[in-house]
């Protein structure tokens, strides 16, 4: 096997920019782990570590993360399959390493058993994401060497992870603003899913890469000939061709399946030294090149939910290619890359385009309804503290805290992620109890509570919940709310629905 694997060294050059502590502890952990997998083997019959190990490694150390993930990159399967005890693993290296590794562990015991099963491992990868996003961020990498290799087992299997790649981790990396590890995952998994169409597809990509592929070549001569010629001297171009999976899912879901009407097929990057810059190469493009109506997009204006920046445009080249320009920065390139991985670098202070972008814009990219239950805009239900706090904490020291240190404190030191059975996530402040739950689900529901369930067994209306519980709520047409619940709730909300649900059946029974 021709296969060359990823080295120490490897890792340590990506980086370049951290601590020789943290180069350090990878050393270490790399050392320790090539030590504890001695001797095993993958289906493909490759050495573990040096295969599997060594690629989750560099491939985290790539996209920028901090050295406790890399560290539990290279330690992520001692745990499950070595002699390697948690304990263990927190005295030779730290409770933090110990945490993402235990971490991931127990995301690696999901299995998938079709949709229903879908919305259970989804709630779980919540539960550790809320504690730590950098569990997800590991296994989202360890899955994307399994994918790379997925070929090595048996069909069933194969198919069985590529649905769950597709259903579980490709929308996580999207909504993480993961551009580069989607686009992987999402062919590895279409190529197994769909192999014919796949093949069609790739074969029909090839065609007309060679019918215009040297045409675009000289383009991009032009423009950076222009582009230079009008002042922009620091940049650079990146060309690429679109994912087929993208490709195949842009041409039926817009175009009915025509595959020549996506314009965007291929796309060229213009990556320059700052915002000014994007918009002048803009202006640049439209004299040189033809511009599409309509075509204009401005996501640094106007970022993507994710947060993803750049200015895309749709342009005739001269040599009549139709190509797809993004305009972006450095910071905007990674950022698009990479995501929210691009932001756990050591001591990197948030840049200035993406400082707003706080933890819980993050977590509501990974929970579309939290919105919805804490932002509510009926009955008058304020914005909730701790929401308020964040971006106060944030302008107050914007220099002082890593990302990472904002996500550790804020939101998951106050809050807990509670679950409907059917897998909504409710958003509670910490310490609350069932009837919190039952009134952030609806009033009506809190009004007629009669009983509560936490993880399947029957719960007191005050117990205290826990993140990750899941609860069920029991009701009925003739239970009311009662006055010692006022003193037991802890949100806003709860109280002032049972105030008003107390008062109305006074004035009831006064009558
Ligand atoms: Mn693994």
């Amino acid at each position: 096997m021709s296969q060359t694997y990823f080295t120490l060294k490897d890792i340590l050059s990506q980086m370049r920019e951290q601590s020789s502590d943290a180069r350090d502890i990878v050393t270490r952990a790399w050392e320790f782990a090539q030590k504890a997998h001695d001797g095993q083997k993958r289906l493909s019959g490759e050495p573990y570590f040096q295969s599997h190990i060594a690629s989750t490694g560099y491939y985290l150390a790539e996209a920028g993360m901090d050295a406790s993930s890399i560290a539990a990159g290279l330690l992520h399967d001692t745990i499950e399959d070595t002699q390697i005890t948690p304990e263990e693993l927190e005295k030779e290296f730290n409770a933090e390493i110990r945490f993402i590794v235990e971490g991931v562990t127990k995301l690696g015991t999901i299995k998938y058993r079709g949709m229903e099963r879908h919305v259970e491992s989804m709630r779980k990868l919540l539960v550790a994401t809320a504690q730590d996003l950098r569990v997800i961020i590991v296994k989202m990498y360890d899955r994307l060497h399994n994918m790379q290799t997925n070929k090595f087992h048996e069909p069933e299997r194969q198919k069985r992870k590529a649905l769950e790649t597709m259903e579980v981790y490709v929308p996580i990396a999207e909504r993480l603003g993961m551009g580069n590890i989607k686009a992987q995952l999402e062919d590895l998994a279409f190529a197994t899913l769909e192999p014919e169409k796949y093949e069609e597809l790739t074969h029909r990509i090839d065609e007309r890469k060679k019918e215009v592929g040297h045409r675009i070549d000289e383009d991009i001569k032009d423009l950076k000939k222009t582009l230079g010629e009008s002042g922009l001297r620091d940049f650079r171009t990146e060309y690429r061709v679109k994912g087929v999976h993208s490709f195949s899912n842009k041409a039926h879901e817009r175009y009915n399946d025509d595959l020549s009407a996506v314009l965007d097929l291929f796309a060229l990057r213009v990556i320059l030294k700052n915002t000014e810059d994007c918009y002048r190469a803009l202006g640049i493009v439209h004299g040189l090149w033809r511009p599409i109506p309509g075509k204009v997009k401005d996501y640094i204006a106007f970022p993507k939910p994710n947060g993803y920046q750049s200015i895309h445009t749709t342009v005739i080249t001269r040599r009549g290619v139709t190509v797809e320009l993004q305009l972006r920065t450095e910071l905007m390139h990674r950022d698009a890359q990479y995501g929210v991985a691009s932001h756990f670098n050591y001591k990197q202070s948030p840049s200035p385009h993406t400082s707003k972008k706080t933890t819980f814009e993050w977590l509501q990219n990974l929970i579309p309804n939290l919105r919805r239950r804490t932002m509510p805009t009926q009955n008058g239900v304020p914005t909730p503290r701790w929401l308020r706090d964040l971006s106060y904490t944030q302008e107050e020291h914007p220099e002082s805290q890593t990302f990472e240190d904002i996500l550790k404190k804020d939101v998951f030191a106050e809050r807990i992620f509670a679950f409907t059975p059917k897998g909504d996530v409710i958003d509670l402040p910490l310490a609350a109890t069932p009837i919190d739950f039952a009134y952030s689900i609806h009033s009506d529901v809190g009004d007629t509570m009669n009983g509560a369930k936490v993880n399947g067994k029957m719960a007191s209306f005050e117990s205290t919940l826990k993140n990750g519980d899941v609860v069920e709520i029991l009701t009925s047409k003739n239970a009311k709310p009662n006055h010692k619940w006022l003193g037991v709730v802890k949100t806003a909300g709860a109280k002032s629905h049972i105030k008003s649900a107390l008062k109305k059946e006074e004035e009831e029974n006064s009558h």
